[in-house]
């Protein structure tokens, strides 16, 4: 039964969002945005904002990818991964336990538990693991984010349902432009419909309140509820379901979207795995008057797990005064600024190299 599938699906992709930030790699979530220290930690890496080329390439492999799964696998994201559709099935499968006169209520206590686990975890994407419960008695802010997304959560799932897959969802009215006739949907075989008992049960199941036997319409979500609907009528007459999953993902469009969310997705891990864990990068910042010398801030950027200590000198000639020592937490970045002098051959270039821990970093900017 797709049923049990889907169940098994939501539990796992669950599970999932909910242990991603949760979980450490090498002392830090697996994922987590760090928006005080303006990056983002991806699976034991760190990408930080300014990285525009890497955020743009991973950015761009998530969208090819979500059109490549919409143009093969249509709306299965909508039936078997959303929140919106995910969360109220969960509910109301929790709801089974109890007695049938408590079930509605039931359901509903079910999912305002569910959307404030879920606002919590949303939560847990912005903080570090350790603080993402005591954040909410010490931020009013962090609480006062917690309660409005419990309540939006709660609101959209409990009260709009399927009506916000229906009218409201962007994805689902751009989903529509991907779909060609080879897609996968749920389809009714109209080649039988002279067979077909009429039962309607596959309409009062339809969360979406539609009869698939009408045709491929653009509300149906592929949550299959339908098939296994009418499997439990075609199974009492030993013949086929007059409803199921149609399509194929063997066609040159799947390939080229496929293809192209490979290439994207392959291109940015390539330049995540280059990426040196330390790094040094120099900015002229001024001249200062009335000497023959300029002011410059450096950034040393350590995306490792352990603390970097180096020695900041001049490769070449001139006296530079100012922060030379430079100590970097693991998955940080220090600034600092340096004045250099330079008495003789004003003009040009001027070369720093930072020093230890085996690494010797260089970077280079002008000497007006
Ligand atoms: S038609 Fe079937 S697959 Fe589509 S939303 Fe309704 S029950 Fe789900
Ligand atoms: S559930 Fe199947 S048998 Fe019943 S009306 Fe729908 S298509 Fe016909």
């Amino acid at each position: 039964m797709w049923k049990q599938r889907r169940r098994i699906a939501a539990l796992a992709q669950g599970a999932v969002i909910l242990a991603l930030p949760f979980l450490e790699i090498g002392g830090e979530s697996a994922l987590r945005f760090d928006i005080p220290g303006g990056k983002l930690l991806f699976f034991g890496t760190t990408l930080w904002l300014s990285e525009f080329h890497l955020l743009l390439l991973g950015t761009l492999a998530v969208l090819l990818l979500v059109l490549a799964v919409t143009v093969v696998f249509g709306r299965v994201w909508c039936g078997w991964v959303c929140p919106q559709t995910v969360l109220p099935e969960l509910s109301s499968w929790a709801s089974c336990l109890l007695p049938a006169s408590w079930r509605k209520t039931g359901g509903k206590a079910v999912l305002f538990l569910l959307s404030g686990a879920a606002s919590l975890s949303v939560i847990a994407y912005f903080v570090p693991p350790s603080e993402a419960g005591a954040v909410l008695f010490r931020s009013r802010i962090a609480a006062g984010i917690f309660l409005v997304q419990w309540a939006v959560f709660f609101f959209m799932l409990a009260l709009l349902g399927p009506t916000f897959c229906r009218t409201v969802c962007p994805y689902s009215m751009f989903q529509n432009l991907l779909f060609d006739e080879r897609t996968l949907t749920v389809g009714f075989d109209r080649s039988r419909m002279e067979e077909c008992p009429r039962c309607e049960r596959c309409v009062s199941i339809c969360p979406v309140k539609i009869d698939i036997r009408e045709g491929a319409q653009r509300e149906c979500i592929a949550c299959a509820a339908c098939i296994d609907a009418c499997r439990a009528i075609s199974d009492r007459q030993a013949i086929r379901p007059f409803i199921a999953y149609r399509g194929t993902i063997r066609r040159p469009k799947a390939a080229l979207w496929g293809g192209a969310a490979a290439a994207a997705g392959l291109a940015f891990l390539l330049l995540l795995l280059q990426k040196p864990d330390v790094s040094l990068l120099v900015q002229w910042e001024a001249k200062i008057a009335g000497a023959p010398a300029n002011s410059y801030r450096y950034t040393v950027r350590n995306d490792g797990g352990r603390p970097v200590a180096l020695a900041l000198r001049l490769d070449g000639e001139g006296t530079m005064y100012g922060e030379k020592e430079i100590q970097v937490g693991p998955r940080t970045r220090k600034t600092g600024k340096v004045i250099v002098r330079r008495e003789e051959n004003e003009g040009g270039s001027v070369t720093f190299v930072a020093e230890g821990q085996g690494l010797s970093l260089s970077g280079k900017a002008v000497f007006p």
